[in-house]
């Protein structure tokens, strides 16, 4: 299990002011192809898969998921054979799904209708008829396993911090987050999407009330983007030498930075924000901005 072995990021201090102490935890550069929430998330899934002699790990996901590239990545370097289902016949070549073919991984483009009913029993049989036996995992990759992963992104010196902000898409990463704070701790999660479903979903896998969701800066919709968000990213990393992906983490710091210029800021001062990662989305994206004739994301 060398890949899961010892996985700890490092803080990074972005700035003092006004008493606010802002700070980073660095779960992208975990691992080169494997990045932040999703290789917390696969962790104990992958783990499991091994112990009951899985070789072949199947999961679904969009065009650009980040938790398709990280399975496909990961699966590789854990020996297993790795399956995708992608949503949407019409996806062109792009970067993602390259690197998750040059992984070895099998893509399965169904339709949008089709991929809809990707958790029905049914569907599941058609997989098997195709595929043979798999270790199956849900899109986004959250289950119970994943949000254990995700309890191990927070260590003892974090005890520190009054708030933990990550950005949230189906609740896993925040669900662990939370699992593993202190009772005087908040954690506070900026949605890349809209979903009405999010907090019954949280509620799953916690019992603990020291936490919310932000939909204030879900930017129009899930990888939707504006011109505002972009400058944002790219003064970011010049500022701070920190890459930020546009999907999650450019929407949470420009979440974080905008309320606290706008003094809406009702929490505690000292404050640690989770980069998830991500960043593999960045080429996508900009293929689409370039299309449109936008400013790309720096890289
Ligand atoms: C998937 C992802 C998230 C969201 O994680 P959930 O566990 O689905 O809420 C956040 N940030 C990045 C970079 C991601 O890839």
């Amino acid at each position: 299990m060398l890949l899961f072995e010892n996985l700890k990021s490092i803080n990074q201090k972005l700035l003092k002011l006004d008493g606010f102490e802002i700070t980073i935890k660095r779960e992208d550069l975990l691992h080169p192809t494997v990045s932040g929430n999703k290789m917390r998330k696969l962790k104990y899934n992958l783990e499991q898969a091994k112990k009951e002699d899985y070789q072949t790990l199947l999961t679904f996901g969009g065009a650009f998921s980040n938790h398709l590239a990280a399975t496909a990545a990961s699966g590789k370097i854990m020996d297993f054979k790795t399956i995708g289902v992608i949503r949407g016949q019409e996806n062109p070549e792009n970067p993602t799904l390259q690197f998750c073919k040059d992984k070895g991984m099998i893509l399965f483009p169904v339709s949008r209708s089709i991929y809809r009913k990707k958790d029905t029993n049914d569907f599941h049989d058609t997989l098997k008829n195709k595929f043979g036996k798999f270790y199956s995992l849900p899109e986004g990759g959250t289950n119970l396993n994943a949000v254990r992963g995700c309890t191990e992104i927070l260590d003892k010196s974090d005890e520190e911090y009054d708030v933990i902000c990550c950005s949230v898409g189906t609740g896993g990463t925040i669900s662990g987050l939370i699992e593993s704070s202190l009772p005087n701790q908040m954690v506070l999660g900026f949605s890349a999407l809209l979903n009405q479903e999010l907090d019954q979903q949280i509620k799953k896998f916690t019992v603990k009330k020291n936490w919310d969701i932000n939909y204030n800066y879900v930017f129009g919709g899930y990888a939707k983007v504006s011109l505002k968000l972009i400058e944002f990213i790219n003064d970011f990393k010049k500022k701070f030498k920190t890459p930020l992906d546009p999907v999650y983490t450019g929407k949470l710091l420009f979440g974080i930075f905008d309320l606290i210029k706008k003094k809406q800021w009702n929490w505690g001062k000292r404050i640690l924000i989770i980069h998830t990662g991500g960043l593999q989305g960045i080429p996508g994206m900009n293929q689409m901005l370039s299309k449109k004739k936008w400013p790309l994301i720096e890289v």
